[in-house]
């Protein structure tokens, strides 16, 4: 079997070997085992089972949630000469029912269908009658209500287990921190198929987090010596993505906007310059990327922070899946902080939810201060432990450094305090720096004992002052309010001089000017 396999893997889709544990796992399925797949995003999950698809009589049927990524996959299928098809509600009734007619067949290899369209009571019927050699459940998390891309009717699929068990079927996702691959092995009743759990490193992306100035300028920056190289930029919000992809047309780069929100044929249109054009910047918000196949993607920018390490780690999982050098970089600030502490709070979700949502955005501001090599703490996160420090990150490639931060640490939480703790870090650092605005003099801050003992460091490190503050959790954010800032529990010590805190430097930035408001 596994000799005829490959031979399938070179003729017809042009490979000379199995990546990683392809072989292992299209040799399984092909048996007709049951597998659940866990591999990195670029790391090869197509091939698991379009090949078995081959190997097996019948048809496999592909449940995937997207249908843009559905017709990219069945266009480049049908050019190597593999019968496949899709079925979802872009098709007018003649087109359905020509595919219907080829499944009825046995004229298909694969047939690619979104899942609410394979949950209706007719298209089951439909595959009572079709001969089937697999299911095949694509991006799997989909069926975690934790996750960020949560879609209801992932949750119903065990009826084709139900209704065909001698059918394999083999799940596939690129996200896998342990609980949510418990919870798909559990929600699709996979508990007894072979996990195949591929390590999670990406050695040619390098790892880089910087201190947010001014966002825009600092993407510049980095974009200026990547011009003629494709990549993606995230940011949080619509409007975000319309403004930062024309300031960066402005500037020259080829840069596209694309979300939600937009004409779908002008998105459509985006998208297609980006997979087919050279050296396209897509400015977008996390509505992008899922099963977008583009091996030369240099580089993913994050100009805000996502919401959790897993969100972060498949959103710049885009990068370099060619296996040629790739870069993560995200800057972030404080303000990116209370930003989605307010999100999580004044959200419609229950208190256990909220909770969840805030660990999570611990842990990936866990990942952001890190002193340690990032990739460590990312693959720490998905429960895999790389012995070695990577050398491919900025904490390897140049050691923080770190420095006393205790004095200072003692006038920022006496300025929380003296101000009523209700401002944000850009009052408090005018305060410790004894700034002359408007607000000082309303407020009579001018007259407190804190005015002004901070003149001697500058504000970008005040910034980073109250960033770690927040980040160590001696500050907490006034979620439910305005984003103020107000002294926790643990900040009574540090402010009796018993506790001493060590704070990272921040690192030095290449030339422009300082500005910005430390969001
Ligand atoms: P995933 O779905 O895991 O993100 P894909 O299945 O889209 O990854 O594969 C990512 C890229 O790797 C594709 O361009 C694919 O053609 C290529 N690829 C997959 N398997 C192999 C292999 N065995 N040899 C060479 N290239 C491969
Ligand atoms: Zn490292």
């Amino acid at each position: 079997m596994l000799s005829h396999a490959h031979h399938l893997l070179e003729t017809i889709f042009g490979h000379r070997g199995f990546r990683g544990e392809q072989a292992e796992i299209v040799r399984h399925v092909a048996e007709g085992n049951d597998a659940l797949v866990l591999m990195p995003t670029g790391g090869g999950k197509s091939l698991c089972y379009q090949l078995p698809a081959l190997l097996r009589d019948g048809v496999a049927i592909v449940v995937s949630p997207l249908i843009a990524l559905m017709q990219d996959q069945v266009d480049a299928l049908r050019q190597l000469g593999v019968r496949a098809a899709c079925l979802n509600s872009t098709l007018d009734a003649a087109a359905a029912q020509s595919v219907e007619r080829d499944l009825l067949a046995g004229d298909l290899d694969l047939l690619y269908v979104a899942p609410e369209r394979l949950l209706t009571a007719r298209f089951l019927s439909l595959l009572d009658r079709a001969p089937l050699a697999l299911f095949a459940i694509d991006e799997a998390h989909c069926v975690s209500q934790w996750g960020h891309d949560f879609r209801p009717e992932y949750r119903e699929l065990t009826i084709l287990h139900e209704r065909w068990p001698q059918v394999p079927r083999i799940a596939l996702t690129a996200t896998a921190d342990p609980p949510t691959q418990r919870e798909i092995a559990e929600r699709l009743q996979l508990e007894d198929a072979r996990r195949f759990v591929s390590s999670f490193d990406r050695p040619n992306i390098r790892y880089t987090v910087v201190q947010k100035e001014n966002a825009r300028r600092q993407l510049l920056d980095f974009l200026e010596p990547r011009r003629g190289e494709a990549g993606i930029v995230y940011c949080l919000s619509r409007r975000k993505v319309e403004e930062t992809a024309e300031f960066l047309a402005g500037h020259g780069i080829d840069a596209v906007p694309y979300h939600a929100g937009m004409d779908p044929a002008l998105r459509l249109a985006n998208q297609h310059r980006f997979l087919r054009g050279e050296g396209v910047v897509v400015v977008a918000t996390i509505a992008f990327g899922m099963g977008i196949d583009k091996p030369d993607v240099r580089f993913v920018a994050h100009i805000d922070l996502p919401k959790s390490i897993e969100g972060y780690y498949q959103e710049t999982g885009r990068a370099g899946r060619d296996g040629e050098p790739a870069e993560a970089w995200m800057c972030y600030g404080l303000g990116d902080l209370v930003l989605l502490r307010q999100m999580i709070e004044q959200s419609e979700s229950g208190p256990e939810r909220k909770r969840l949502e805030h660990r999570k955005l611990d842990a990936l501001v866990g990942y952001c201060e890190t002193m340690r090599c990032r990739r460590q703490v990312l693959l720490d996160n998905f429960g895999e432990t790389l012995p070695k420090a990577c050398g491919n990150c900025d904490n390897c490639l140049s050691p923080p450094e770190s420095w006393d931060g205790t004095e200072a640490a003692r006038k920022a939480l006496s300025c929380v305090y003296r101000t009523g703790q209700r401002f944000g870090a850009a009052h408090l650092i005018d305060v410790l720096r004894g700034a002359d605005t408007e607000r000082i003099h309303q407020f009579g801050h001018d007259q407190l004992a804190v005015y002004g003992v901070g003149a001697d460091l500058d504000a970008r490190s005040w910034r980073g002052v109250f960033r770690q503050l927040v980040a160590l959790g001696l500050l907490e954010v006034d979620a439910e309010g305005h984003g103020g800032l107000r002294l926790s529990e643990a900040a009574r010590p540090v402010l009796r001089g018993e506790q001493p805190v060590l704070l990272r430097k921040e690192s030095l930035r290449k030339g422009r000017r300082e500005r910005g408001d430390g969001r």
